[in-house]
């Protein structure tokens, strides 16, 4: 005997999109409310948000030049770049990456993703379904970041 398919068990195969990479019946979401935080070109998709397994997992897409918001928090996040490259800052570490580099920010740790100039670049990001919002950094908090040179080169603010 059949059993009646249950829809919470389809799959929701990817649409390669020319304007970014899709799911299908995955909202495109604003990546955060329009002037909550300074940030350029990034959509997001909730791809799991299961309040059971206490995580969702998130993938966002920052347009050629964009970047994600400059920020600190308590909360961590597990990264995977899927396509695309750039540049992140993660504590003071300033690399370069591409598709696959993983990427570990921890707590209270600031960091930023920046898509490079020509091409849009997108990222899995992982992280628990209850946390605490992103802190913005000060005056004070920019201009001691400012104070490597190395930072100061690449943080959009
Ligand atoms: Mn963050």
């Amino acid at each position: 005997m059949k059993t009646a398919a249950d829809p919470a068990h389809r799959p929701r195969p990817f649409q390669d999109h020319p304007a970014g990479y899709r799911w299908s019946e995955v909202d495109l979401l604003e990546y955060k409310a329009e002037g909550s935080a300074p940030f350029k070109d990034v959509t997001r998709q909730v791809l799991f948000d299961d309040p059971a397994a206490g995580y969702q997992w998130r993938y966002f897409e920052v347009a050629a030049g964009g970047h994600t918001t400059l920020e600190r928090h308590e909360h961590t996040h597990a990264v995977m770049i899927l396509r695309g490259t750039g540049t992140a800052l993660v504590g003071t570490n300033v690399t370069a990456f591409g598709p696959y580099d993983l990427y570990r920010v921890p707590p209270m740790t600031w960091h930023q993703f920046s898509a490079a100039p020509d091409e849009a670049m997108g990222f899995l990001c992982l992280v628990p379904a209850e946390r605490d919002r992103p802190q913005l950094p000060t005056e004070d908090d920019l201009a001691e970041l400012r104070r490597n040179r190395e930072i100061a080169a690449i943080i959009r603010v």
